[in-house]
């Protein structure tokens, strides 16, 4: 069963404010880069906010291995697909759904700093502090929530609920 924890205004509010936070402290030339596959919901929604905030960021994915089937975590994350090219320089947005216990941010920022990025952002629809396993924080995050495992508005639990409009807790 899935009891509704965020609706769709309140998201849709809280993504607005966030592109404006955005827009602000990331103004300039920059990539978002959306962890596959379920930021995708909150990429489309939050793109559309910075546009109309007057950034134009180019959009790319990467697929990081992920939580399979179950609800825990399956430890080192490693990239599966998708890495951006000529990230030299550049300056990049990372998105994700959720920071959990920090692991698949702070990992992705790795990633592109050894590639030689000049500057990567994180960003979490939704953050857990009291699941940090390293000492992670992501520099823009919409929701903070407890101990609690959340599907819908792209996010899963084993591939259902991506389609939900709203967040939701499962139990
Ligand atoms: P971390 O590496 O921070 O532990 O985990 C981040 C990833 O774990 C997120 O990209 C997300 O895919 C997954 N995750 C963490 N918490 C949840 C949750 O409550 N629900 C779902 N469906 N995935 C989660
Ligand atoms: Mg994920």
């Amino acid at each position: 069963m899935v009891s509704k924890l965020f609706d769709e205004t309140e998201i849709a509010r809280r993504v607005e404010e966030l592109a404006r936070e955005i827009a602000v402290a990331v103004a300039g030339d920059f990539a978002i880069v959306g962890l596959l596959t379920g930021s995708f919901v909150f990429v489309a929604d939050l793109i559309r906010v910075l546009d109309r905030a007057g950034l134009a960021p180019r959009i790319e994915f990467m697929k990081l291995s992920s939580y399979g089937h179950g609800k825990e975590s399956s430890g080192a994350p490693r990239l599966i697909g998708g890495a951006p090219e000529d990230v030299a320089g550049r300056r990049f947005l990372l998105v994700d759904d959720i920071v959990d216990t920090g692991r698949t941010l702070d990992y992705a920022k790795s990633l592109l700093a050894g590639k030689g990025a000049a500057r990567v952002w994180t960003c979490a629809l939704v953050d857990k502090p009291s699941r940090r396993k390293i000492d992670f924080a992501a520099d823009f995050v919409g929701f903070t929530v407890d101990d609690v495992f959340i599907v819908g508005y792209g996010i899963d639990y084993a591939e259902n609920y991506r389609h939900l409009p709203y967040i939701g807790i499962i139990d």
